[in-house]
């Protein structure tokens, strides 16, 4: 599933095929806004905030996308014959690009000044300018009976982080993923923690938390189960968490996060 890294770099890949472009394109592929047109409109810039991207364009209007469990942006020089079919959602092109959105879980067109109702709820983003490790720690601890793991999945909490960063940084931490927030230590240095992950990735196709490129070694426990931790040699679990429709793996090493 994409998190903030993989959401950052699709902003960098739309701004560098759309920005400052007309478009001589747009089809939107969603009912509610499948008469919209942005031809001859000029980009702007895509922004990312958290797992959603903010696709700003001439006249004060913005496309908002988000990935979901499985979207992907696929950028292709204008006039390539791209796949995607009945999955796709969303096209924007120009002379030279053209961006095509497949499986996007969310396609709105709205006024550029009322962003807020889309992204306003969302907590600090590890990868933003607005970065506030302080405002994150005290939204986490809002509900101290919830279990970080549960937590750190919140994103008016902190914005950005999926199953896989929530594990690393769990297991970086030394926190077990159901220890209440309110009883997990310090909590500012957790969400710097997965700040430092997403930062170390959000460059990287191939993300790591060890920093280690071999294959299966490049996550601490992240879809190891069963496996040995590659810190003190103990398996690691695996199991689910949250109620549903949340309930996602979380993957742990019972012994480097006690409790
Ligand atoms: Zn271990």
């Amino acid at each position: 599933m994409p998190e903030g890294d993989v959401v950052y770099r699709t902003a960098r890949r739309l701004g560098r095929a759309l920005d400052g472009r007309p478009l001589n394109r747009s089809d939107f592929r969603v009912p509610r806004h499948a008469t919209a047109d942005l031809t001859g409109r000029t980009v702007l810039e895509t922004a990312s905030r958290g797992k959603h991207l903010l696709t700003r364009v001439e006249g004060g209007l913005t496309v908002h996308t988000h990935l979901r469990m499985d979207g992907a942006w696929n950028v292709a020089p204008a006039g390539r014959r791209t796949p995607g079919g009945d999955l796709v959602r969303l096209v924007l092109a120009n002379a030279e690009w053209q961006a095509v959105g497949v499986r996007l879980g969310m396609v709105d067109l709205l006024a550029t000044d009322d962003e807020h109702r889309v992204v306003g709820h969302l907590g600090p983003d590890p990868l933003g300018p607005d970065w506030d490790p302080q405002k994150a720690a005290r939204r986490l601890l809002e509900n101290p009976g919830r279990s970080i793991g549960e937590a750190l999945l919140d994103q008016r909490a902190l914005a950005g982080i999926g199953t896989i960063y929530r594990a690393e940084t769990l297991f970086l931490a030394g926190i077990s993923p159901w220890r209440p927030v309110g009883e997990a230590g310090d909590v500012e240095r957790v969400v710097e923690l997965a700040r430092g992950l997403l930062e170390a990735n959000k460059e990287r196709p191939e993300r790591t938390t060890t920093g280690d490129p071999r294959p299966g070694r490049g996550m601490w426990v992240y879809g190891r189960a069963g496996r040995p931790c590659l810190r003190c040699g103990g398996r690691i679990g695996r199991g689910e968490m949250g109620a549903q429709p949340q309930e996602r793996l979380i993957y742990w090493c019972r012994r480097c996060q006690p409790g």
